[in-house]
C-alpha cells in the first residue's frame, strides 16, 4: 500500500523533476517521508532584532529591521556590485551584493520595513553586510518561526539555489501538507507517562520551532521514538527466540563441584561466580541461552567458559570453543587442555592445519560423543563437523564472527538449538551495547582477579628513544619480554612492511645481544605460528609485530608493550594491545610511543591511554570521541542510521525508551491489542525499509 509518505519528492510544488532528481542524487531522498526526516542541523536564531548602532563585525549572522534609503550599482563587468544603504532610528548600515542583483533589485522595496539577515563585516570605517537576505516585514512575532533552520546542502543543489534556505523553502510547502497525514506511532500511555509530544507537532516543531523549549521537545519525542522502535525489535527478536526455541536442560553439577574441589587453581572473582551463576540459570531454564560476556582483558572469561562447558558435560552434553584465528584457537586449547586432562575429558583442536587423517578421528569423536571438547576456529563451521549433542557453543571475540557463521552452529543440534555464549573483550559504553547486543541478555566481568598490579602507562616521544631502549634492556635482563608494536596503515601495505622491517632492523642493531621476532600479516601461517612459538616459549625475548598479536595473545612473561605511532592507533585498540601485558605477577608497562606534534583526539587519546586502565571508560571516551557510527560493528547494525538520536549523548532517553518498549513488549508481544496498532502499523512501515539487525542474532 502506498501512502502520502511515498509520494516522489519531484511531485511537490516547487520541486520538479530536475530539482526532484538533484535532491535524489545529492541528498539521496526520495519520497516526501524521506524528505521529512532531512532534519535541520542546527537553527540560526531570529527572536532577536538589532539596531543599526549595535551591528558590528564581533557579531556572527544579525537581523536588523531598516527601510532602504538609496540604492546604487557600482563600478561594471565582474566588478559591478549593487550597495543599498538601510536606516532605522539608530543609524546607517551599507548592504553589498556582487551576485544575482537584477533578482535582489526587486526586493528592495522602498517605504516600508524590511528584514535584513547576514554577517557583519567591517571595511575601513565602515560595517557592511554582504548578500544579507531579504523579507519583508509582513508576519507579525508570533507567527514568524522563531528559529531559522539550517539544513545539510551541497554545492551542486546551491547552484540550482537549494542552499539551506531553499530546501526551508520547500520544506515550509510540504509540513502544512503532512502534517494532518502524520498519525501518532506511539501509544497514549507511553505519551502521557514520559509527557511526549504529538508525533505531527515534534515534526511540524524540528523545522520550524516556534520556541527553545517546544524544539526541545520536538527533539526529544523524536530521539525516544528512534530507539523506542530499535529496541522495540531487538526485544521482540530475544523474546520470539526464547519462546520459539527450547534449550537443552544442562542442569547438572558433578564435574563441576569435583573441579571446585579439586581443581580450581585459584579463588573466582566476584565477578566471575556472578556470571557463572547467570550463565546457569539460562543452561538449566529450558530455554534457549542467548548470553554476551563482557570483560575486560584479563578479567578470566577462559575460566567462567570453562566452568559452564563442566555444566555442560555433566549434563551429558558436548561444548565448542570457536576463536577468530590459529593462534587463539590454540592458545584456548593448551590453555584447557591441562584442565580438561585432569577431569578425564577428551578435547581436541580442530583449525585449518590440522591434518587430514587428525580431522577424520575428530570428526568420528565428535558423533560419537567421546569428544567432549572441540575448540577450534571456522574449520568447525564446516557442515562434515557433526556432533552427538552439542549443549554449548562459545565464541570468543565476537565482533569477528558474522550472523551466518552463528547461524552455523546453531544447526548443529537438530533437537535443540545449543546454547550460546559470547565473549568479548571489546568493553563498549552500557548504551551502545543496548542497542548492538539488545537481543542478548549481557553479563559483565566486572573486575579483575586480585593482585594484579595495574599496568603503568606513559607517553614518550621519539626523541626518547634512547631511555626508552635502555629501559627494555634492563627489563630483558631482569627476565622479562617486550612486544614492539608497529600500527597498520591501510592505504600502503608496502609502507607497513617497509616501516616494520625498519623497525625489526634497528632493534636487532640496538639489541645485539637478544633474539628477537618478528611477526605480520604477510607471513604464511605457519611461519607467524613458528615465531609466536618461539617468544612464547621465551627463546627470543624481543617480538616485533603488527596488530596480529592485538587479540587474545597470552605470554604471562611479556611485562612491556611498546606500542610505535601510538597516535594512529584508535582507542580500543590500544587498550587492546596493552592488555597482552599485566597478565603475569610483575609490574608490567606500556610504552605509547609518538611524533611530538599530536592531533588535539591524539593527545586526548593518548592521555585517556595514561590516565586509566578501565576498558569501559575507555570506550566511553571513544565514543565520544568518534561518535557511534565509526565504533566497531555499528555500520552493520544499523546505529549509523538513528537520524537524531546519538547514543553518546542521549543515554537516559535510551534508557526510558528501552523500558517503555519493554514494558509494551511484556503486555502485548504481538501487538494485537487495538490501543497498540499504531506499534504495529509503524513496525511494519519501517521493516520494507529494514536494515539488516540480524547481524547480533
Ligand atoms: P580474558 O578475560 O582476557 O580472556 P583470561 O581468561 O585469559 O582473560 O585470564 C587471564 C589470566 O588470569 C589467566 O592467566 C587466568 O588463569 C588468570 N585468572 C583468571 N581468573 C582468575 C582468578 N579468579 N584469580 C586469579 N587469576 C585468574
Ligand atoms: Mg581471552
Amino acid at each position: 500500500m502506498s501512502s502520502f509518505f511515498d509520494t516522489k519528492i519531484e511531485y511537490l510544488k516547487g520541486v520538479g523533476p530536475q530539482k526532484g532528481a538533484l535532491i535524489n542524487k545529492e541528498l539521496n531522498l526520495f519520497t516526501y517521508g524521506e524528505f521529512l526526516q532531512h532534519y535541520p542541523f542546527r537553527y540560526e536564531d531570529r527572536t532577536q532584532f538589532y539596531k543599526i548602532k549595535d551591528v558590528h563585525e564581533d557579531l556572527e549572522n544579525v537581523q536588523v529591521i531598516a527601510q532602504i534609503r538609496h540604492v546604487e550599482t557600482i563600478g561594471d563587468g565582474r566588478k559591478k556590485r549593487l550597495v543599498a544603504y538601510v536606516y532605522d532610528d539608530t543609524g546607517e548600515l551599507e548592504l553589498t551584493w556582487f551576485k544575482g542583483i537584477q533578482w535582489v533589485v526587486r526586493k528592495l522595496v522602498k517605504g516600508i520595513p524590511l528584514v535584513f539577515f547576514g554577517k557583519p563585516n567591517r571595511y575601513g570605517r565602515k560595517i557592511s553586510i554582504a548578500h544579507p537576505e531579504i523579507e519583508p516585514l509582513t508576519q507579525t512575532a508570533e507567527e514568524r518561526s522563531f528559529f531559522q533552520p539550517v539544513y545539510s546542502t551541497t554545492e551542486k543543489l546551491k547552484a540550482k539555489f537549494l542552499d539551506s534556505k531553499g530546501i526551508s523553502k520547500i520544506m515550509e510547502g510540504l509540513i502544512p501538507l503532512a502534517y494532518p497525514q502524520i498519525h501518532e506511532s506511539l501509544p497514549q500511555s507511553v505519551l502521557e507517562r514520559f509527557n511526549l509530544m504529538a508525533k505531527n507537532d515534534a515534526i511540524r516543531q524540528i523545522h520550524f520551532p516556534t520556541s527553545v523549549d517546544l524544539l526541545k521537545r520536538a527533539r526529544f519525542r523524536l530521539k525516544f521514538e528512534e530507539f523506542f522502535f530499535v529496541q522495540l525489535r531487538l526485544l521482540h527478536l530475544k523474546l520470539s527466540r526464547t519462546e520459539k526455541s527450547q534449550g537443552q536442560i544442562l542442569n547438572q553439577t558433578d564435574l563441576l563441584t569435583k573441579f571446585y574441589k579439586e581443581h580450581l587453581p585459584f579463588e573466582l572473582t566476584e565477578a566471575q561466580k556472578r556470571v557463572v551463576r547467570e550463565s546457569f540459570a539460562d543452561m538449566k531454564s529450558g530455554k534457549q541461552m542467548n548470553r554476551l560476556i563482557q570483560g575486560d582483558v584479563g578479567s578470566g572469561k577462559t575460566m567462567v567458559a570453562f566452568i559452564c562447558i563442566l555444566i555442560a558435560i555433566s549434563s551429558g552434553a558436548q561444548a565448542c570453543l570457536m576463536a577468530p584465528t590459529e593462534i587463539l584457537a590454540n592458545q584456548h586449547y593448551e590453555g584447557l587442555k591441562d584442565y580438561a586432562e585432569t577431569m578425564g575429558l577428551n578435547i581436541a583442536l580442530l583449525t585449518g592445519s590440522t591434518k587430514k587423517s587428525a580431522r577424520k578421528v575428530i570428526h568420528e569423536m565428535l558423533l560419537s560423543g567421546d569428544l567432549h571438547i572441540i575448540i577450534g576456529t571456522h574449520a568447525l563451521l564446516e557442515d562434515i563437523v557433526q556432533f552427538k549433542n552439542l549443549g554449548l557453543a562459545i565464541v570468543d571475540e565476537q565482533h569477528r564472527f558474522g550472523v551466518a557463521q552463528r547461524a552455523k552452529l546453531w544447526a548443529k543440534n537438530e533437537r535443540y538449538i545449543p546454547h550460546v555464549l559470547v565473549m568479548t573483550a571489546t568493553p563498549i559504553p552500557r548504551t551502545l551495547a543496548m542497542t548492538l547486543y539488545g537481543d542478548l541478555d549481557i553479563s559483565v566481568i566486572d573486575e579483575l582477579p586480585a593482585g594484579r598490579k595495574p599496568i603503568q602507562t606513559v607517553h614518550r616521544y621519539d626523541k626518547d628513544r634512547l631511555k626508552v631502549f635502555g629501559f627494555i634492556r634492563k627489563q630483558v635482563l631482569e627476565g622479562r619480554q617486550v612486544y614492539i608494536v608497529y600500527p597498520l596503515i591501510e592505504e600502503s601495505e608496502t609502507m607497513d612492511l617497509k616501516n616494520l622491517m625498519d623497525g625489526y632492523e634497528s632493534i636487532c642493531r640496538a639489541f645485539p645481544e637478544f633474539p628477537v621476532s618478528i611477526v605480520h600479516g604477510d607471513m604464511k601461517p605457519a611461519d607467524k605460528d613458528f615465531e609466536m612459538q618461539r617468544f612464547i616459549k621465551a627463546e627470543t625475548k624481543i617480538m616485533v609485530a603488527t596488530t596480529v598479536i592485538e587479540v587474545g595473545v597470552n605470554v604471562p612473561n611479556a611485562s612491556v608493550m611498546v606500542i610505535e605511532n601510538a597516535e594512529r592507533f584508535g582507542l580500543s585498540q590500544l587498550h587492546q594491545l596493552r592488555g597482552r601485558v599485566g597478565r603475569g605477577a610483575e609490574q608490567s608497562y606500556c610504552i605509547l610511543m609518538s611524533k611530538y606534534e599530536l592531533s588535539k583526539d591524539s593527545r586526548i587519546r593518548l592521555e585517556t591511554m595514561v590516565r586509566t586502565n578501565d576498558g569501559f571508560e575507555i570506550a566511553d571516551v571513544d565514543l565520544k570521541l568518534r561518535g557511534p557510527g565509526d565504533l566497531m560493528g555499528t555500520q552493520q547494525s544499523g546505529v549509523a542510521d538513528l537520524l537524531i538520536a546519538d547514543l553518546s549523548k542521549d543515554a537516559p532517553i535510551l534508557t526510558m525508551a528501552r523500558d517503555a518498549a519493554s514494558i509494551l513488549i511484556t503486555e502485548d508481544p504481538n501487538l494485537t491489542q487495538p490501543q497498540h496498532a499504531m506499534v504495529l502499523r509503524q513496525v511494519r512501515a519501517q521493516k520494507k525499509h529494514a536494515v539488516n539487525w540480524s547481524r547480533i542474532s
